[in-house]
């Protein structure tokens, strides 16, 4: 199965994603992507980028650092279905009205103090390449560094 890389922008909500190509074909590997990265960068210049990985839907999304709360140098690479868990776990503890929704409010809270690079504006502004639908968009600009 392969997979086709593009850059997102997170500076954007929801994300753009931005094609990369080496050459005249699409980055379908995880270097090729890195290389063409300065590329996309010309275009969003002071953007907040990451790489996904594409084999439709979303499998894998690279963080090439850059946030304040990022604190890796090499990238970090990330199942995008554990972001999508992640995601929907903080979403349906939202309000906490339960004991449930505050279990996983914790969760999600233990997630991301391990998952530093995911406050939770910048996961949210992902949902959309990550196939899910927010139904209360005015929570995305919520962000924790
Ligand atoms: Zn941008
Ligand atoms: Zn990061």
């Amino acid at each position: 199965m392969s997979t086709i890389w593009r850059a997102l922008c997170l500076s954007h909500s929801p994300a753009i994603a931005v094609d990369l190509f080496v050459g005249e074909y699409e980055a379908r590997s995880w270097e090729s992507a890195a290389d063409a990265l300065p590329s996309a960068r010309e275009s969003h210049p002071h953007c907040d980028l990451v790489l996904g990985g594409f084999s439709y839907p979303l499998v894998t999304v690279a963080c090439v650092g850059g946030p304040r709360h990022c604190l890796h140098r090499a990238p970090q690479v990330f199942d995008a279905d554990e972001l999508r868990l992640a995601l929907a776990a903080w979403l349906i503890s939202y309000p906490a009205e339960d004991s449930m929704h505050q279990q996983l409010s914790s969760a999600h809270d233990r997630w991301m103090n391990t998952n530093r690079c995911w406050p939770k504006g910048r996961l949210s502004r992902l949902a959309g390449e990550m196939g899910l639908t927010l139904a209360r968009p005015e929570i995305t600009g919520e962000e924790r560094t």
